[in-house]
């Protein structure tokens, strides 16, 4: 006598990547103006080489986006942060 052992299959749920509604988080901190000399905050939205990350990717609006390009300028200007070499 076989015991019969039933198998019971997992649907496969494929999780589809969701792309999270990204709000620009400067909007939602309220800040008009980046601080270039808040380096750390400036770092989230640079790569290791320092090159500022794409809006898709750190969902900055387009306004904050600018402020923050000129900010990491200055901040590079300061030395805070590298100079891409490229
Ligand atoms: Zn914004």
């Amino acid at each position: 006598m076989s015991e019969q052992v039933k198998v019971e299959e997992k649907p496969v749920k494929k999780y589809r990547k969701v792309s999270k509604k990204k709000v620009c988080a400067f909007c939602v901190a309220g800040e008009k103006v980046i601080d270039y000399k808040d380096v750390a905050k400036i770092r989230k939205y640079i790569t290791e080489k320092g090159k500022i990350l794409p809006r898709r990717q750190t969902g900055v609006c387009s306004r904050h986006q600018r402020e923050l390009c000129t900010a990491i300028k200055r901040a590079r200007n300061m030395a805070l942060l590298p100079y891409v070499g490229d």
